[in-house]
C-alpha cells in the first residue's frame, strides 16, 4: 500500500484554509495548500474582523499581523433603517482589505513550512486505502496527488467538491445574493472607524473604510429585487436612500461583483478523509459580519481531528467534526439567521430599532455576540 504524498492537503487559501495550513505545519505535518486565484485578490466581503476573529488570530499567534498591516480600529456601528439612524459603540473590531489579510495569512502559512500551489484549481477525487486523492489543474497541466486528510476550505459554491461525494448542499429557498465593490479614498463621507450599515426592505449595504482609506461596500439583496432593480449598483442606491444615508454616485459607475446564493449548509460537513470548513461547510447571510470569525475558529477547531486522522481514519472523526462544528459555529450562525429573519419584516425591524433607541441596554446581546463573549472555547478541544 503506497503512502500518500501529503499528510494534509488544504484546498483554498482564504482565512479558513490559510490558518488551518499554518496551524498544521506547526504540528510537523507535511501540508500542501492549493489556491485557485493569484493573490493578492479582491473578494466580496465587508472586511470587518469582529471580536471572535480577533481572538482567533491572537490564539493562533498571528494577532500582530493586524497592526503590521495597518488594520483600522472600528469603534462604532451606525445603523440606518427607514430614515432613522442609531449609533452604537462596538466592543472590538478592525477593518482590513481582504487582499492584504488573505495574502498575509497565506504568507504566514508558507513561512511556517506549508507548500503553496497557486494559481491551481483542486478537485476532491476518490479514496484509496491510504488516502484521499485530489486533482490539481494549472492551465493545461493536470496531476493527481493524495493526502491522509483533505480539508476543503474552498468557500461558497466551490468547484472543489464534486457531485459524487456523499455531501449534500442545502441552499435556503430565500437565500440572498451577496454583492460588493470598492470606491477610491477620495469618495466623500462615510468616515473611518465606523461600520455604516444601511438596511432596506430588500437587503442591506455595509460601508467601511479600509487601511488605504478606500470605501468598501458589501451587500446582500433578495434575488428577485436584484433583478427588478437592474443590478447591484441600483439596488444599493435604493437601500442607501431608504436608510436615509448620503447617496454615492461613484457606486453606480463602479464595477460590482456578485456571489452565489448565500445561506446554505453542507450536510454532513465531512466524508471519508475529508473535512469541510469555513464557508464550504455552511454560511448564513452576512448581517452580523462574522464569516471570517467562523472560518478562523473552524480552522483552529479542526486541528486535533486532523492529528488524530494521521494515525488512522475512522468514521467517528466525521461525526465528531459535525458535532464540534455545530456546537462552535452552528449556534452563532443561528443567532445571525434570527436577526436576518427579523430584519426582513419592516414592522418588526422598526420596532427593534425604536426599542434600541429608547433602551440602549437591549443591544447588549448583539454587541456581546459580535465580541465573542459567549463563545465557549477559542482554543481547540483535544480529541476524546
Ligand atoms: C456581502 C458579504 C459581506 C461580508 N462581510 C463580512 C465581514 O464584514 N466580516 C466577516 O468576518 N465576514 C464577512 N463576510 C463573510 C466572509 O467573507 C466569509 O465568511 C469568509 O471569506 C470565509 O472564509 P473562507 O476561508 O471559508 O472562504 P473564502 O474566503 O471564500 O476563501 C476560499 C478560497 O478558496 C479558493 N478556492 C475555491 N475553489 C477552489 C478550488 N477548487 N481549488 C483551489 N482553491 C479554491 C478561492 O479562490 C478562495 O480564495 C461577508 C460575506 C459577504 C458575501
Amino acid at each position: 500500500m503506497s503512502a500518500p504524498e501529503w499528510d494534509v492537503i488544504v484546498i483554498g487559501a482564504g482565512p479558513a484554509g490559510a490558518l488551518a495550513a499554518h496551524q498544521l505545519v506547526r504540528q510537523q505535518l507535511r501540508v500542501l495548500l492549493v489556491e485557485k486565484r493569484a493573490f493578492p485578490r479582491w473578494k466580496i466581503c465587508g472586511s470587518c474582523l469582529n471580536g471572535v476573529a480577533l481572538k482567533a488570530l491572537e490564539a493562533a499567534g498571528l494577532g500582530h499581523l493586524l497592526n503590521e498591516l495597518g488594520a483600522v480600529p472600528l469603534g462604532r456601528i451606525r445603523l440606518g433603517l427607514q430614515g432613522h439612524q442609531l449609533e452604537l459603540a462596538l466592543p472590538a473590531g478592525r477593518s482590513l482589505s481582504r487582499g492584504r489579510l488573505d495574502l498575509a495569512l497565506c504568507e504566514a502559512a508558507v513561512a511556517a513550512g506549508a507548500v503553496l500551489r497557486s494559481p491551481c484549481e483542486a478537485t476532491v477525487a476518490g479514496c484509496s486505502p491510504a488516502g484521499r486523492e485530489v486533482r490539481l489543474r494549472s492551465g493545461d497541466d493536470v496531476q493527481t496527488t493524495s493526502a491522509r486528510v483533505v480539508l476543503a476550505a474552498s468557500g461558497l459554491g466551490s468547484s472543489a467538491l464534486g457531485p459524487e461525494l456523499p455531501i449534500e448542499t442545502r441552499i435556503s429557498p430565500r437565500a440572498r445574493i451577496g454583492a460588493g465593490c470598492e470606491l477610491k479614498a477620495d469618495v466623500r463621507g462615510y468616515g473611518n472607524g465606523t461600520i455604516h450599515m444601511a438596511i432596506g426592505r430588500h437587503g442591506y449595504v455595509g460601508l467601511v473604510r479600509n487601511e488605504a482609506d478606500a470605501l468598501n461596500l458589501a451587500a446582500a439583496f433578495d434575488r428577485p429585487h436584484l433583478v427588478a432593480a437592474g443590478g447591484p449598483a441600483a439596488a444599493a442606491a435604493e437601500v442607501l436612500a431608504e436608510a436615509g444615508f448620503d447617496p454615492l454616485p461613484e457606486a453606480t459607475t463602479s464595477p460590482w461583483r456578485a456571489t452565489p446564493a448565500l445561506t446554505r449548509r453542507s450536510i454532513p460537513p465531512a466524508a471519508k478523509r475529508l473535512l469541510l470548513l469555513g464557508d464550504a461547510a455552511g454560511y448564513v447571510e452576512p448581517f452580523t459580519g462574522e464569516g471570517m470569525g467562523w472560518a478562523l475558529v473552524g480552522a483552529l477547531a479542526v486541528v486535533p481531528l486532523v492529528l488524530q486522522a494521521q494515525r488512522e481514519w475512522d468514521h467517528g472523526i466525521e461525526r465528531e467534526w459535525a458535532r464540534r462544528h455545530a456546537r462552535l459555529i452552528g449556534s452563532r450562525q443561528r443567532f445571525c439567521h434570527g436577526l436576518a429573519f427579523a430584519l426582513r419584516r419592516p414592522g418588526l425591524s422598526r420596532a427593534m430599532l425604536s426599542a434600541a433607541e429608547r433602551w440602549p441596554a437591549l443591544t447588549a446581546p448583539l454587541l456581546q455576540h459580535l465580541d465573542g463573549a459567549n463563545l465557549q472555547r477559542i482554543t481547540p478541544e483535544p480529541c476524546p
